[in-house]
Order: C-alpha cells, then structure tokens, then sequence
C-alpha cells in the first residue's frame, strides 16, 4: 500500500488527492512547528470532532468557576483533619455544599447525575503521632450503558498551609488555586456534561472531589481501591491540580497552554494517554496548546492519579503552565491570583477528552504480533482481541523516537490485519471505532509486560 519513499511521506497514501492534501497539511505543520514554543507538533491523530462536545465546550463558564471557588475559600480552611460540625467553616461544611451544589445540578438534569459520599479512613503516616483520618470524597456518577466501566475526572478539595504546617487544621488555607481551582472545573464538568448528555455515554463518568490529597493522596487511594473491589474497569483516571496561576513568581505569563503528566508505559498506556489528550485539545480547541510531559508528576510532587497508575490504570495529571511557588500551599494560595478563563480553557480540554473517551469503545484488551513469511519479514501480521460494540479497527504507527502517531490504517471490523510495516522499529498501536465514529485510546502491539494474545496455532 504504501508507496516506499522517506518517512515522512510515509503516511499511507491511499489516493492521488489524499497525497496533495497531505502535502498541504505536512507543510502546514511544519510552519506551525516552527512558531511553537514546544518544538513537538501536535496531531489530531484521526480523531473526528463531535459536534454536541463542541458546543457543550461553549457552556463552560468562568464566572460560574469564580463564584464556585469563592465558596470553596470562603469555608476559612479545608484541611482534612479540620471542623467537620461547623456549618460555614472546615473541611465538614465545604463538603457539605459541594454535595449540594452536585445535587442541584443532578435536579437540572432530571437526576442523570447520582451524587453520593465516598467514606472510609486512613491512618496518616506522614504525621509523627498518625491520627487516624476520616475520609470522605464527594462524587457525581453519570452513568453509561456500561455501568461497570469507568472515566475517572478528579480534583481535591482539601487544602493545606503544608510550606508552614502541613498538620495545621485551624489556620487559613484558602487553597484557591491548589486545588480549588481543579475541584470546580470537575464540578462545573458535572454541570455541563449533566446538561448536554444526561442520557450519559457508553462508559459511565466519575466526577469525584477527593478528599486527604494533601496529607498523602488518601482519598483517591480509597476511591481507586474501591474500583478496584468492585470489579471496575477503569479506562483512564485524570485529575485536575493547580490549573488556574498564570503568571511565575518572575514575571513570567502563559494562559495559552496547559502541562499533562502520564507516565509513557507501553503496558499500562499513560503515554497513549497524554497523545489522546494531545490530539484532542488539537482537534477541539487548537488555540491553547497542550504540553505533554512523559513523567508521572512534577520532580518530587505527586497527584491523584498516581493511586490509578499504581494499580496498572492509565493516569493522567492536568497542571498549569506556570507554577507559582509563593502561592502554593500557603496563605497566599487566594482569590485573586486564579485566572478562571484559563481554568476554564483547562475544563474545557477535559470535557473534549472525557466525553470522547467515554463515547467511544474499550481499547482492545490484548494484541500479538507475527512475522510475515511472504514478504521475508519485512510485514507482520497484527492480531487483537475483538472489542464490543467495536464498528471498526485502525492501527497507528509512529517512530519509537516520535512523540506521537503519523500513520493511521483503517483496517475495518477485523481483528486481524497484514501490515506493511518493519514492526521492529516503529511502535504499533491499535485502536477500536465506534459506530458515531469515536476512538478508543491505543493499545501498544507487543509492549514489553503488555497483554498477550494466546499464540495462534498454525
Ligand atoms: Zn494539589
């Protein structure tokens, strides 16, 4: 099929007009390539655009994210181990409108949502004397055809002055920015994807607002475990963490681009991931660039998908461009210093990728690969294990040294295919479509510690 060449052109060719057009679009890139501050281009990957995703993006509301927030800081502190009585301060009464504010959006919908308390408890082993914690995360379920398999878009809502006193429960911590602002993208998240799909997708969503992150990742620890008992298959777990400061303690300003954080592990797919996210801020909103990082978290910071990824779940970390250390975990994390129409350029990224995600099928659980006799090696036949509700398949290849894929094959509704690639130097990923046109994230053919097909007799 593919008409040798250099790599570069090495995207299939399928017709005379398709070539021009790619030429035309290779050039484009390589235009835009060179304006950008990151150097890799992004590619929407194949990925087709959803016209309901694109006009529920438009419902995402700054000032709706400030006002929100607002209450959020307004409780004094939320700091895990803080009054849990008072109506109008700590950890107790934050939560308690939350919840509230969750079920009056499940009202606007007609119920689509269910909104419940996540409880349980932990023992804190970062404190010297370990009190026990009570946890208690507050989630809002849209549920999909598939109740048994999950999306998961967190953000925590407890807050800390950790830079003076991790331990301190009774001082101000108004944690704006860390996380208030990722806990009221997830919430308004409810909101919008309540209203534009209250009948939900084939997968169901988790919006959760964790609880104990700043004392150890305990609420999403709890919440992943509880998956994980209850059988769930978790598709991807993303978490939203700091995305509103834009400008560095140096002057430094950027509101036009976001960092995500996977962990690039063929088996598990946190790199598959990040492309996913990549290709569809690309594709939905292509004025504010997203900045992959292929690593799990910040240098010594760590997140709510991390207990996901542990437990071998494609994880995902939402942070702003900019960090600015003066006002993390301190006083100083206020009101004003949080650009809501960025964060809501960063929830509305999440949007794009949670509905498609969900929208689409399962990726395929397994793959094996085979050398072809025919060709003296040069192709490999690709075997994956069928996925249901699958349309179609495609396969996507990429260098192992490119950030992401420049060749896709649509292979249709087989769960075998001869593919003229050299499978020892490019990574192969296969995909499921579904019948709206909705991708799947990849699955890497013959990652190293990656799910095998049984081998084929011949
Ligand atoms: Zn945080």
């Amino acid at each position: 099929m593919v008409d040798g060449g250099w790599w570069m052109a090495g995207w299939d060719f399928y017709s005379h007009g398709m070539r021009i057009m790619r030429s035309l679009l290779l050039a484009a890139a390589v235009v835009a390539a060179a304006s950008s501050s990151v150097g890799a281009q992004a590619s929407t990957m194949g990925l087709a655009r959803d016209a309901r995703i694109a006009a529920a993006l438009a419902d995402v509301t700054p000032a709706r994210l400030r006002m929100m927030d607002s209450m959020l800081v307004s409780f004094g502190t939320r700091h895990t181990l803080s009054d849990t009585l008072s109506a109008t301060r700590g950890i107790g009464a934050a939560r308690r409108w939350i919840h509230a504010q969750l079920t009056s959006f499940a009202k606007d919908c007609n119920g689509c949502l269910r909104v419940e308390y996540d409880t349980g408890s932990a023992v804190v082993g970062r404190s010297a004397d370990r009190p026990t914690a009570s946890l208690v995360n507050v989630v809002a379920w849209l549920p999909g055809r598939d109740t048994n398999r999950v999306v998961v878009i967190g953000g925590h809502y407890d807050s800390c002055i950790c830079s003076v006193n991790s331990m301190d429960a009774t001082a101000d911590a108004p944690g704006a920015d860390d996380d208030g602002s990722g806990t009221v993208a997830v919430m308004e998240l409810a909101r919008v994807m309540g209203k534009h799909f209250p009948r939900g997708f084939d997968a169901s969503i988790a919006f959760i607002l964790y609880t104990g992150e700043e004392l150890g990742l305990l609420g999403s620890n709890q919440f992943a475990e509880r998956l994980k008992r209850e059988g769930k298959t978790v598709t991807a777990a993303f978490t939203d963490d700091i995305i509103g400061n834009t400008i560095a303690d140096d002057g430094r300003v950027d509101s036009v681009s976001v960092r995500v954080f996977a962990v690039d592990s063929l088996a598990v797919g946190g790199g598959e991931l990040a492309r996913y996210v990549w290709a569809t801020g690309a594709l939905y909103q292509p004025q504010f660039e997203v900045l992959p990082v292929l690593r799990l978290d910040r240098l010594g910071r760590g997140g709510d998908h991390r207990p996901f990824v542990e437990r071998g779940i494609p994880g995902l970390r939402f942070s702003e461009r900019l960090e600015n250390y003066k006002r993390q975990h301190l006083p100083t994390d206020t009101l004003n210093a949080v650009n809501f129409s960025y964060v809501a350029k960063v929830a509305r990224l999440n949007l794009a990728t949670v509905a498609s995600l969900a929208a689409a099928p399962s990726r395929p659980e397994q793959t094996a690969y085979a050398r072809d006799r025919e060709s003296g090696g040069q192709s490999f036949t690709i075997r994956w294990s069928p996925v249901p509700n699958a349309a179609s398949y495609e396969l996507l290849v990429r260098r192992t040294t490119a950030p992401t894929y420049t060749r896709i094959v649509p292979v249709g509704n087989v769960t075998q295919f001869l593919l003229d690639e050299q499978l020892d130097d490019v990574w192969v990923g296969v995909r499921a479509v579904g019948a709206d046109g909705h991708r799947s994230l990849t699955t890497v053919v013959g990652a190293p510690g990656g799910p095998r097909l049984p081998a084929q007799r011949r």
